[in-house]
């Protein structure tokens, strides 16, 4: 039988409108530029790996989704809603306060440092967000936090504080609370990186359990490459504040002729 010569049917992914757009993303802090034209398109359920040495950017990226950091230049749109665009007059506008708790609302973040509210058990830092910002009734907050608390294997442990726990545990916590709000897209921050060695594998076996349900964008700003390899559908290289290399784990950690990614990785344990 003939060959095919028809072109291999697209991902669907491809025909999918992305769920967060950058377009020409510039960031100053004073004089230091860190980011210098930041154009990515994440999809909805697509699972991005963030690399690159550090101070290039890679926070800065993410905190800007969270609305935690503005734009000097460039627009980002999540979920359709724009969160700063620049007038035709050149004038830089930021969404209102009430479109940027919309937009807030359907993303999770999960911190280098856990963050967790100190002097609340893990069970009300898990009910807190969903009573206080999406109104839910206490009983069935209570509800959620337990089944979640008990997906990342803490269902032993609801009313202990955050200074009982490992930080292996502390990190699954903070996993829980940005669940519960049934992000659309969730953001980790170098998530392992405080961590003893022998606690990472469980906080990774949880980013794996909640990526393999499918239904989340997320975005991870990692250093754990073979991780990015098994997790990631991309990998997004930063370098020096602009995206130097994408392109499928295999493309960026086995295929690419990147000189600058090259070096990163011989500096990567
Ligand atoms: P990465 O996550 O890749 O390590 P970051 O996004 O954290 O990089 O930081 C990029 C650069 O921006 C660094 O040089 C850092 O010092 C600088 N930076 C980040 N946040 C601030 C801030 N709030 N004020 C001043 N400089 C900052």
């Amino acid at each position: 039988m003939e060959a095919s010569t028809q072109a291999a049917p697209q991902p669907v992914l491809d025909s999918v409108e992305p769920i967060v757009k950058y377009e020409n993303v510039h960031k100053s802090f004073g004089e230091t530029k860190v980011l210098k034209g930041i154009n990515l398109d994440i999809k909805p359920a697509e699972k991005v790996a963030l690399i690159g040495p550090s101070g290039s950017g890679k926070t800065t990226i993410i905190r800007m989704l969270m609305t935690l950091e503005e734009p000097t230049e460039g627009e980002i749109i999540v979920d359709c809603q724009n969160l700063w665009h620049m007038k035709k007059d050149g004038k830089f506008v930021r969404a209102s306060e009430k479109h940027l708790r919309n937009v807030r609302g359907e993303i999770g973040m999960v911190f280098q440092h856990f963050n967790l509210f100190p002097h609340m058990t893990i069970l009300e830092n898990c009910m807190t967000a969903p009573i206080h910002v999406k109104k839910t009734k206490r009983a069935q907050a209570e509800q959620d936090a337990v089944e979640m608390l008990e997906k990342v294997g803490l269902g032993d442990k609801l009313d202990n504080f955050p200074s009982q726990l490992s930080g292996g545990q502390k990190q699954r916590v903070a996993m829980a609370r940005a669940l519960v709000m049934k992000p659309k897209i969730m953001l980790f921050d170098e998530v392992t990186s405080a961590l003893d060695p022998e606690l990472v594998g469980e906080v990774l076996a949880v980013i794996r359990d909640i990526a393999r349900d499918g239904e989340m964008a997320m975005v991870l700003v990692t250093h754990e490459m073979e991780f990015a390899r098994e997790i990631a559908d991309r990998i997004v290289f930063l370098d020096k504040g602009v995206i130097a290399e994408e392109g499928t784990p295999c493309e960026v950690l086995e295929h690419s002729k990147n000189e600058r990614l090259a070096s990163f990785f011989k500096q990567v344990p």
